[in-house]
């Protein structure tokens, strides 16, 4: 993306040679303009037809157009719902909000609309190890992944802070695990060391058919919103994976005249992980990793490997960078749990960064917003059971659902439930 050096689809790299850059897959724009249409994609709609009924091959012209549907490793991820939410509108002070759940795919998270484009790209360049570092997500997809397509997957997690959603998921599909004493940053540099001479092939967000498949997020959402663009697109900011493909995916969907105008993004970080948010303040003048800290783990990152996308994004995007503070995070979390939805901490970044960016006048409230909430409430039970019993260092629960204990008699549960205190939703 920097020299503009091209490589062939075929060839196993993951940065620049030229320039030690990041990669990009760019792709055949008159190609696209004749296939890539509104009617081809609203045709597969509800197709039982593999692999056009994953919500990531759907849209096949635009992630990986000239891959065979045999070597496509699909579950089928994406088709998650989009759900306008009333209330959490009202709460984060805009008229039209809607979440888009990326926790309704198959591992619960959106990292396996990245990792079907991933693995599948393994399988055509013939490779039968797979590896990623991971604060959790990643891993559980990875792992899921490889076992579905028949191929060894291996992960490195952190040796703390991991929820347990996630480690229990990379275990039970049968990934080779690594617990190594280093944060995410340090064990994404060692796992791109050692896979080098032993066949291994790197699955990190660096990896650009990973990004492909995350951009069919914001090409699904559109297309639920029967392609009008929302005003704004709000997501929580890690490794800028995300943010990185949402990006590229409106760029290119503008181009082909697919949609009319580029939505906005606002991508919300964590206080304590906040390495773009900085660089915004700074008018992304420079960029200086940070020693992350925050108890939404999925964003834990401080040296964001695609900073550089990201930054493309807020420009091609006008986009915005907000930060937001663990008990925001807690709090706002509780209230989407409470509808029903449910999440993992970190997705809580797109609600509560809204309700700031409202505050501040940056986004108004008759516009827009579709938020993207990243990850399942089962990923991180501990979480959840901590903020309600009030066990979480330093976090206030301002919306907990305490646990009542009742003798085993109607008195006791008499007097429990004839109070009816119901609790501000
Ligand atoms: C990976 C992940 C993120 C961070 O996404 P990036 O693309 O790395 O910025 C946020 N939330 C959840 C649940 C995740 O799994
Ligand atoms: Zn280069």
């Amino acid at each position: 993306m920097d020299c503009g050096q091209q490589y062939p689809v075929d060839k196993i790299i993951y940065a620049c040679e030229k320039c030690g850059g990041l990669l990009d897959v760019q792709h055949d724009t008159d190609y696209l303009k004749k296939t890539a249409t509104h009617t081809l994609f609203d045709s597969r709609l509800g197709t039982l037809e593999a692999p056009y009924n994953s919500g990531v091959w759907r849209y096949k012209e635009m992630i990986y157009p000239d891959v065979s549907n045999d070597l496509v490793v699909s579950r089928p991820e994406g088709n998650t719902n989009l759900y306008r939410t009333p209330k959490l509108a009202a709460w984060a002070g805009v008229e039209t909000l809607y979440l888009k759940h990326e926790g309704e795919n198959p591992t619960g998270s959106f990292k396996d609309r990245g990792m079907t484009g991933g693995v599948t790209q393994a399988r055509v360049l013939g490779i039968d190890r797979v590896a990623c570092a991971s604060t959790g997500n990643t891993s559980a997809s990875l792992a899921a992944y490889a076992a579905w397509a028949g191929i060894e997957g291996i992960v490195f997690f952190q040796n703390k802070q991991i929820a347990a959603g996630k480690l229990a998921q990379a275990i039970a599909y049968g990934a080779t695990g690594v617990q190594v004493n280093a944060d995410f940053d340090r064990n994404l540099e060692l796992v791109r060391e050692v896979a080098e001479g032993l066949g291994i092939y790197v699955l990190n967000s660096i990896n650009p058919f990973r990004l492909e498949g995350q951009k069919s997020i914001i090409i699904e959402a559109i297309q639920q919103l029967r392609w009008k663009v929302p005003d704004w697109i709000v997501v929580p900011g890690g490794n800028l994976g995300n943010s990185s493909a949402f990006g590229k995916g409106l760029h290119e969907l503008y181009s082909l005249g697919l949609i009319d105008r580029i939505p906005r993004i606002a991508i919300i970080q964590a206080e304590g992980a906040n390495p773009l948010y900085r660089s915004y303040q700074n008018g992304l003048k420079s960029f200086e990793p940070v020693h992350a800290e925050t108890v939404a783990t999925a964003i834990k990152i401080g040296n964001p490997v695609n900073y550089k996308k990201a930054i493309r994004t807020l420009k091609w995007t006008d986009g915005v960078v907000e930060e937001v503070s663990d008990q925001e995070i807690m709090d706002a979390k509780a209230l989407i749990d409470r509808q029903g939805l449910g999440c993992e901490p970190a997705s809580a970044c797109s609600l509560v960064g809204l309700r700031k960016l409202v505050s501040k006048g940056i986004i108004k409230s008759h516009e827009t917003v579709v938020g993207i909430l990243t990850g399942h409430v089962l990923k991180d039970p501990e979480a959840v059971m901590h903020y309600h019993s009030h066990e979480m260092d330093g976090i206030e629960p301002h919306y907990a659902n305490t646990l009542h204990q009742s003798d085993a008699n109607i008195d006791s549960l008499r007097e429990i439930l004839g109070k009816k205190e119901l609790t501000p939703a």
